[in-house]
């Protein structure tokens, strides 16, 4: 059975593909990447702070002392 992707308009087949409906991984990751983005939009600031906590906040490991 032949369909479209409905991100690239290329025909594909429903049959082994594992993408399906989309002609290929790439474009699976566009259609979820535009989910992604909408959901940032919807909780907005929890993610972004988050994150950049993550990224600025770099907490050096305490220094071993060795118990001997
Ligand atoms: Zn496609």
């Amino acid at each position: 059975m032949d369909i479209k992707c409905p991100i690239c308009r290329k025909p594909t087949t429903l049959g082994e593909n594992r993408w399906r409906p989309f002609c290929s991984e790439r474009c699976k990751l566009i259609d979820l990447g535009k989910w992604a983005t909408e959901e940032y939009k919807i909780s907005s600031q929890t993610q972004e702070e988050g994150n950049l906590l993550e990224e600025e906040t770099i907490i050096p490991p305490p220094t071993k002392t060795s118990p001997r």
